[in-house]
């Protein structure tokens, strides 16, 4: 069956599936809370949005008056969840949410109870995507506020039959992906927002930083404004090179092709205050550590691509000095900082 998407007519498992469309996904749900104020705070905090001054929940909020929270949902069908339980059965077992859409009715506002329901709006024919064949489902919830519609929220989801995990089990295991010269690094997104950014990279091996000409604010990654003052203006300061590692991680799985675990990948905070992730180089990945001063460099991944990633300044801890041989201030500055209590466990 691999390769050719099913309809209706050739695809029994899909028709089987149609007849859940129209089926409830959740039945008299009750929101948890009535719409309140701390929680639109919260949320606009988290999201650095504006608290809108007339108190209303800004409309794109509308999920999360529904939200079921760590002690689950309520007023859930069990259609919903035979539908599931079906594509899991017939080998569709991962899932994947792919989009959500919003219609707004009315605002929302402090004090408003919240009900919904739901329901399994439809399910596609048999697609081929590059996670692996699979369904998409889509529910359409129902939002009310004291009974009166306020919004919209579908929600489409993927259920898939991974393309790596075979469901035949006496077939041989999977190859790892080969690290050929073709497999290139994903590529950064560039638009008119960053391309100077890249260019700068790439033809000058120059790492420049956002400022901000209405408040001098830095920033990085490149914004078309400035999260601090609203300008739309800016210009550019050439990042010194210096930096140190706020935090990292060890990447040994999943395999990527183009990349060869394990390696190690910092967020660094250079010395201008502004934080860069990369790759950190000239030192094994297991000694990395939190704290460790770095240089700024350039990586050239492949023909086409070349991005900042960092490298390690000493690798050498140095022993600590014995008692007595003179004042604790006196360190080499090339010594590195390893607080091992700030390392992640
Ligand atoms: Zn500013």
């Amino acid at each position: 069956m691999d390769g050719s998407d099913g309809t209706a007519e050739n695809d029994p498992l899909h028709a089987e599936l149609r007849c859940y469309e129209g089926t409830p996904a959740a039945t008299g749900g009750i929101g948890k809370d009535p719409v309140n104020a701390p929680m639109i705070r919260h949320w606009c905090e988290a999201l650095g949005h504006p608290v809108p001054p007339d108190g209303a929940a800004p409309a794109t909020m509308l999920q999360v008056w529904t939200m079921g929270g760590l002690s689950g949902h309520e007023g859930r069908t069990p259609g919903y969840d035979d539908l599931l339980g079906r594509l899991d059965e017939a080998g569709y077992a991962a899932v994947v949410a792919t989009d959500c859409e919003q219609e707004y009715a009315a605002p929302l506002r402090p004090g408003q109870r919240i009900t919904f329901d739901a329901v399994v709006e439809s399910v596609s024919p048999r697609k081929s995507t590059k996670l692996g064949a699979g369904y998409f489902v889509t529910t359409r919830t129902e939002v009310r506020a004291d009974g009166v519609l306020a919004g919209t929220h579908r929600f489409r989801i993927l259920k898939y039959a991974p393309t790596q995990a075979t469901s035949v089990r006496d077939q041989a295991p999977a190859p790892a992906p080969a690290r050929t010269k073709s497999a290139t690094r994903p590529r950064p997104v560039v638009n008119s927002d960053n391309a100077p950014y890249w260019r700068a990279i790439r033809e000058d091996r120059r790492l420049l930083i956002q400022r901000c000409t209405g408040c001098g604010a830095l920033r990085l990654p490149w914004l078309p404004g400035c999260n601090a003052c609203g300008s739309p203006d800016w210009d550019t300061v050439p990042a010194s090179g210096t930096g140190t590692v706020f935090s990292y991680v060890v990447m040994h799985h999943p395999p990527f092709p183009a990349f060869d675990p394990p390696y190690s990948v910092a967020l660094v905070e250079l010395a201008e205050g502004v934080r860069l992730l990369g790759n950190v180089i000239g030192v094994p990945y297991d000694k990395v550590r939190i704290g460790a001063p770095v240089v700024l460099d350039f990586l050239d991944a492949d023909d086409d691509l070349t991005v900042p990633a960092f490298r390690a300044v000493d690798t050498e801890p140095v022993p600590p000095e014995p008692a007595g041989t003179g004042p604790a201030d006196t360190e080499p500055a090339s010594t590195v900082t390893t607080p091992e209590a700030e390392a992640p466990a």
